[in-house]
């Protein structure tokens, strides 16, 4: 089972799982390992998410050791991007030995699109906005191996995709993959909008399609789960990313690729 790369456990603000129920989910999903990517989103409007690296690291740590023989637990951390954040979020990325870091744009013109209501503008308006401050948050950060859920925004508009294609938005997009494949930053293909109740995980698959034809090469994969429920979707994108015709899904150890082929 490929494993699940993005897990959070009740060391994120928004999630009650025991991080020993992610982990036992995992396994009984038949995973060799898993990566734990608690929340740290420096400056979230409400003052959330945040967590303390240290004392993170090592609960988790006690964790990895625990669990040694039986699955390989490895810690990971989900950052927030933000503009004018470089500093602190390579801080906090270097902060302890991280597997793997995750860069997410959560946070738009300190607005989360999660509460649709607080931005006035159409659906497709607030997805042009999210997409150019990608970018700009992009360009100007570091230290996170992969991009995460590209497209997220368009889960939270009033009508979801009848305003959003990838054809819509290429002028938006295209530059956000040309820089994370310029830069060797893994695409994170995400499946909670599928358990969300979209027809597709995030990013679409035109998105990753084109991401392909750009020429990356690493894309990997989470259910973004804050519950047990690891590897949730995973029998539905599998089969979709094949199809696309992607060979290897990429895990990150000690923040260095691990490709792993899909057809084991
Ligand atoms: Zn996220
Ligand atoms: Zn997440």
């Amino acid at each position: 089972m490929i494993s699940d790369s993005h897990l959070h456990t009740s060391f994120s603000t928004d999630s009650d799982a025991e991080p020993e129920a992610v982990i036992e989910a995992a396994i009984r999903a038949g995973m060799t390992n898993l990566c734990i990517t608690d929340h740290y989103d420096p400056d979230y409007p409400t003052g959330e998410f945040m967590i303390d690296p240290a004392s993170y690291w090592e609960e988790m740590s006690r964790l990895r050791e625990k669990y040694r023989g039986t699955i390989d637990v490895r810690i990971g951390i989900e950052i927030g991007l933000l503009p004018d954040h470089h500093d602190p979020i390579l801080e906090i990325a270097e902060s302890e030995p991280f597997d793997y870091v995750i860069g997410s744009v959560h946070v738009m013109d300190g607005l989360d699109p999660y509460y649709r209501d607080q931005f006035r503008g159409t659906d497709a308006e607030m997805y042009r906005r999210y997409f150019e401050v990608m970018l700009e948050d992009l360009r100007r950060t570091d230290g996170y191996q992969a991009l995460g859920h590209l497209d997220y925004v368009v889960r939270y508009g009033y009508e979801k995709d009848r305003e959003y294609s990838y054809e819509r938005f290429q002028d938006v997009i295209d530059p956000i993959l040309r820089e994370i494949v310029d830069r060797k930053i893994a695409l994170e293909v995400n499946t909670a909008g599928l358990t969300k109740g979209m027809a597709w995980p995030n990013p679409h698959p035109d998105v990753i399609r084109r991401y392909l034809e750009l020429g990356g090469t690493m894309i990997t994969l989470g259910s973004d789960a804050h519950d047990a429920g690891v590897g949730a979707e995973f029998d539905r994108v599998l089969p979709m990313l094949r199809e696309l015709g992607v060979e290897e899904i990429t895990e990150f150890y000690g923040k260095k690729p691990v490709p792993v082929k899909l057809d084991r």
